[in-house]
């Protein structure tokens, strides 16, 4: 097929990208480069650097049978102190993607969602019925788009799938070269996981367990966290599911591995894995922080066939090996 990625330049599209071109289809990557890199963009694939809001000549031009959709701000604090950004980006943003594409007569989307969607949840795991109530300008933004993409389908006969990312974690190591390894390269990190690497690797000095007084087994914050590996598999299926559906329909699938972690079991990881110390101390909750996130990912194994396959070790792993090919970046 003919794809469109946007924000292929980033942690995400870049890997679901490789994993495209990897299964024969020819993909076209589009990115402002506002968070993403330029050598992220797999080799074989044609890049345009634009925004979203800029893609009209692009679909005009390439006959494309899809767009997986990626390109967003996805920083929460961010979200909060300059909602702007997430409102015009996320949801006028996507909103001129997807009238682009229907001037081309384009209607099949594979859309980033996300576990932000949700909000605090009455109860785990969580399901996709489960309320929408998002806590943040950026999971609101988000949210707006999915809205968005039930009333395409209503109306224009979109064919999409929504995918709700939980807590995505890991990298896409190339055995051979690894300067063509895909990973996260945040100019400000905020994750779990790369934050703990980096005490591990001694660029920062300790890690703060951001609240050690929750409801949870050890008192840390419990996520359910994917590998970028097992989360592309799933983009691979919705695809050919919103080709198959083409004429209309949406989709929504949570990308959960339907299990959690606390934070101090995240750091056992990173302390097993890399063999470091890395210190970690108590700290205030995060405000807006819910106790326990985790999916259920029921519908994503009966829809889309999909069942994630790597651990947390696995992540833990390939984030450590991708840090430490790329921390001189
Ligand atoms: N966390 C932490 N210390 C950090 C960064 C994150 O304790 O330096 C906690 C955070 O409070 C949350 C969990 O780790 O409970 C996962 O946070 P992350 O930002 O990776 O993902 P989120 O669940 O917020 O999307």
């Amino acid at each position: 097929m003919r794809l469109l990625v946007t924000g292929g330049a980033g942690y995400i599209g870049s890997v679901v990208t490789a994993e495209l071109l990897g299964a024969g289809h020819q993909v076209t990557v589009l990115d402002d480069l506002s968070t993403g890199h330029a050598d992220a963009v797999p080799d074989g694939a044609e890049f345009v650097r634009a925004s979203i809001t800029e893609a009209d000549p692009v679909l005009a031009a390439g006959e494309f049978d899809a767009v997986l959709h990626f390109a967003a701000k996805s920083l929460v604090p961010e979200s909060v102190v300059a909602p702007e950004l997430y409102w015009h980006n996320n949801t006028v943003g996507s909103l001129a993607l997807l009238d682009s594409m229907r001037r081309h007569d384009l209607r099949t989307i594979v859309f980033s969602s996300t576990a932000a969607t949700y909000g605090e949840p009455d109860s785990v795991p969580i399901e996709e019925t489960s309320p929408t109530r998002p806590t943040n300008p950026y999971g609101a933004s988000k949210l707006a788009v999915d809205h968005l993409l039930t009333s395409y389908a209503g109306a224009h006969r979109f064919s999409a799938v929504s995918l709700r990312y939980f807590n995505v974690a890991g990298a896409r190591i190339d055995g051979e070269d690894p300067a063509r390894s895909l990973g996260e390269r945040h100019a400000t990190e905020t994750h779990l996981i790369p934050i703990a690497l980096q005490v591990a690797a001694g660029s920062r000095p300790q890690l703060q367990v951001n609240g050690v007084h929750y409801p949870t087994p050890d008192g840390s914050c419990v996520r359910d966290y994917i590998h970028v590996l097992d989360l592309a598999d799933a983009h691979l299926r919705a695809l050919e599911h919103a080709v198959a559906h083409a004429g209309g329909g949406h989709l929504i699938c949570n990308l959960g591995s339907g299990s959690g972690s606390s934070v101090r079991e995240v750091l056992d990881s990173v302390r097993r894995i890399t063999g470091r110390p890395t210190p970690a101390v108590d700290a205030p909750n995060r405000p807006g922080d819910p106790a326990v996130l985790i999916a259920s990912n029921d519908r994503a194994a009966a829809e889309l066939g999909w069942r994630p396959t790597r651990d947390l070790d696995r992540m833990v792993a390939d984030a450590w090996q991708f840090y430490r090919q790329h921390s001189h970046d």
